[in-house]
Formats: C-alpha cells, sequence, structure tokens
C-alpha cells in the first residue's frame, strides 16, 4: 500500500511516498516559498535503490498547484514512482493543532475538517495552511483516504494537574487554555524505537525524551504514555529553542509594554523569532555557535551554558515526575548531532543515576545508539527520529 505523508505549512509543503508496511521511501520533496514568483521544487525518486533527483525554481501561486505539481511529480516518466494517481491508497496530514477532541489520528470526515478548523484559534499559523492542504489532497488524490495525524496528540494523555494552568476555571472553559503540547509525533515514535531498542515492552518503561530541532521539548513518558510536557498552550513554552525564548517571567511581555513601549505582535515576534539561541548570539544554528564556543566567543558560551542548564532543569523536574527512569533519549538535529550539548546537559546528574560516556557520546553515528557509562542506572540514548515515517505508521494503522 501507498502511503503519501504531507506536511503543509504556510508557505511550503513537504511530502514522502511511502510503501507500507515495509516502511520504504519511495519518493520525497518540497516545494518552498508557495506564493511568490520563485518556488523552488525539489524531487528525489527513490526506486530499486536507485535515486533521481529533480530540482527546479518555477511559479507556484498556492497550495492547489503546488499538490498538482507534487502529483506530476509522482506520475513523471522519468522522475516518477507511480502509474496513476490512484495508487496513493492513503494520504496521511500532520495537523498541528487537535485540540482536546483529537487525541489519536483519524480518518478524515467532513465533521473532522469542520472540528479542526473550530482549532484555528489555537494554532492560527498552521492549522488554516494544513485543512488547505486537506482540501485540495481530497481532489487530486480523489479516491485515497484522507487521514490526519495531530502533533498534540500523545499529550493528551497528561492528568488535569500537569495540563491545568493555575488561572481563573473560567480561562479553561470558555477559552480552552491548557496545557497542549506540541512534538506528539516525534515523542511517540521516541517512545516506540526506544522499546525496541532496548527489546522492552513500552508499557513497562519510565522514559525522558528530549525533542532538540529549532523547536525544543521534552516529555515524562510513564509507561508509554506522555503525562507531562513542556510546551503549552503554545510551541513557545518550555525548553530554550533556536529562536523562541521557552519560559519566561509571564509579566515581561506586560513589562515591555508598559517601559519599552512595544505593542503585543512586536512583543510576540520577539519571543517567537528573535529570542532563544539568536537572541544570545545573533545566530540559531548550533552548527555555528558550537564552533563560536570551541573559538572561545563569550557570546557562545552564554548560550550553550543557558540552553543546556535549561534541559538540565527539566531533566531533574521530571526524574522526580516519574520517580525512576529507565532511559532518557535526545533526538533531532541537535540531539541527534551535538556531543558538546548532550553532555553538558547531563553533566553532575550522576547523583540521579544520569552518566554519560565522553568517548561514546563523541562517536557520530547516524543510528540508535547508547551513550552512558556503566555506572549509569538510567540508559542515555541517542535515536533518530522520524516524524514523516511515524504519520505513515499512525496513517496505516487508522485504514487498518
Ligand atoms: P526542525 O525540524 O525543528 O527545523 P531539525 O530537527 O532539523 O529542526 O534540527 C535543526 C537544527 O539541528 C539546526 O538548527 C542545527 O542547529 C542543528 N544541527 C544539525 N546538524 C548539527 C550538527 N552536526 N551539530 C550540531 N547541531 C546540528
Amino acid at each position: 500500500m501507498k502511503i503519501l505523508v504531507l506536511n503543509a505549512g504556510s508557505s511550503s509543503i513537504k511530502y514522502q511516498l511511502f510503501a507500507m508496511p515495509q516502511q520504504r521511501i519511495i519518493a520525497r520533496g518540497t516545494i518552498e516559498r508557495i506564493g511568490e514568483n520563485n518556488s523552488i521544487v525539489q524531487h528525489v525518486s527513490l526506486m530499486d535503490d536507485s535515486e533521481k533527483k529533480w530540482q527546479n525554481q518555477e511559479v507556484i501561486i498556492d497550495h492547489r498547484q503546488g499538490l498538482e505539481k507534487v502529483s506530476a511529480l509522482l506520475l513523471d516518466k522519468e522522475y516518477g514512482v507511480i502509474e496513476h494517481p490512484n495508487e496513493v491508497a492513503v494520504v496521511g496530514h500532520r495537523v498541528v493543532h487537535g485540540g482536546e477532541y483529537f487525541r489519536e489520528a483519524v480518518a478524515i470526515t467532513d465533521e473532522v475538517q469542520r472540528r479542526i478548523e473550530q482549532l484555528n484559534t489555537l494554532a492560527p499559523l498552521h492549522n488554516p495552511h494544513n485543512l488547505a492542504g486537506i482540501d485540495v489532497a481530497s481532489e487530486v488524490f480523489s479516491q485515497a483516504q484522507q487521514v490526519a495525524v495531530f502533533d498534540t496528540a500523545y499529550h493528551q494523555t497528561l492528568p488535569d494537574y500537569a495540563f491545568r494552568y493555575p488561572v481563573p476555571n473560567e480561562l479553561y472553559s470558555k477559552h480552552q487554555i491548557r496545557v497542549y503540547g506540541m512534538h506528539g509525533t516525534s515523542h511517540r515514535y521516541i517512545a516506540r524505537a526506544t522499546a525496541a531498542y532496548l527489546n522492552r515492552p513500552l508499557s513497562k518503561l519510565n522514559l525522558i525524551s528530549i525533542h532538540l530541532g529549532n523547536g525544543c521539548s521534552i516529555a515524562a513518558i510513564q509507561e508509554g504514555r506522555s503525562i507531562d510536557t513542556s510546551m503549552g498552550l503554545t510551541p513557545l513554552a518550555g525548553l530554550m529553542m533556536g529562536t523562541r525564548s521557552g519560559d519566561i517571567d509571564p509579566a515581561i511581555p506586560y513589562y515591555l509594554q508598559r517601559t519599552a513601549n512595544m505593542d503585543l505582535e512586536a512583543i510576540d515576534y520577539l519571543l517567537n523569532n528573535d529570542s532563544g539561541l539568536k537572541g544570545i548570539t545573533e545566530n540559531n544554528d548550533v552548527r555555528i555557535i558550537t564552533q563560536q564556543y570551541e573559538e572561545g566567543d563569550e557570546k557562545a558560551r552564554l548560550a550553550i551554558k543557558m540552553y543546556c542548564y535549561r534541559i538540565k532543569k527539566y531533566i531533574g523536574a521530571y526524574v522526580a515526575v516519574l520517580g525512576s527512569v529507565d532511559a532518557i533519549v535526545f533526538t533531532a538535529g541537535v540531539g541527534e548531532n551535538s556531543a558538546l550539548i548532550r553532555q553538558k546537559s547531563c553533566e553532575g546528574l550522576d547523583k540521579l543515576g544520569i552518566i554519560v560516556d565522553g568517548e561514546k557520546n563523541a562517536q557520530f553515528s547516524s543510528e540508535a545508539r547508547s551513550i552512558h557509562a556503566s555506572g549509569s542506572t538510567a540508559d542515555v540514548l541517542v535515536i533518530p527520529t522520524n516524524e514523516e515515517l511515524s504519520i505513515a505508521q499512525q496513517a496505516y494503522e487508522v485504514v487498518q
């Protein structure tokens, strides 16, 4: 069965076509700068172990034209991998916000689309584009079953005392203000991949999953279920990120409004786009900051210290929340690749039973691996995440 995974953003579409249940990628690509007159289209076909790449700059005015392009590329005589659109049996859509209604992936119906639309206020930058992707895909791949996979769903198992904010009740009952958490698809995938790596049942594992990409989040996973996570109502909360501040004193925006005369929109932009690592070093790429750190740059030193200190605080908090921890797992661009960040985030945690082996940690690999020392009671692991595969797996489960 062929499952197309679609991630429709505000100005981009990312796609991967999987053969399931073999979990083999047969094509992938991106369309960026949709709506501008120099959109970039990249497509790779991966049939019979040979990789064929195609790239072009052209005008893609909207998501409809974008998905028609994807369909044309999948059907292309030279770069295509299918002969008829009907060969795509399922389209799995990444949907950022599923609110409290969606606790797992679902087959898309008119009712489901209506519910997703109602959640637009909770994710105004994402859900409307995800919906546009669903609309167009239902026409372009009209024979396929459309499935929605939500970024928030995995965290719907948080207990009420963890997901509620200490504010008046009606903020929750009238305005749905609570912790939802994001990166659920990644944390879910990591939980399962960790159980497979350790060859133990997930229902018997307590894990701390640390997703460090441009966005960063951490989840406390008890017996396979998420019981706390660092992102909140929005993806701005929690760890220090590439350009997002993470946790700050909630009074800072009002203070800025009063003392710096900034309006709410400017503050929102500042905390989402100009803060985090970028706010401290003017850069959000950990590769560049690591190089500057090694050259003795003072801003880079501070940024790395802050970033790891905040991860360490959350690890400590989640050890307390879980009571005992079987494994701490690093994942995503930074978590999979930065030995420095992993080392510094776990430094001084030996009393909690968390000890990283410097040599194992420094070895580079793209495979799942363990990096803890022999005396560590918790395993410390690096496991590559794969959100697209997780969406394909969930979509497959729904149609099965
Ligand atoms: P997202 O999906 O959130 O955009 P990724 O998971 O792809 O992010 O992670 C992107 C980040 O990973 C980059 O900002 C970069 O800082 C970091 N990264 C990638 N490769 C390395 C590396 N070799 N060393 C350190 N950091 C890296």
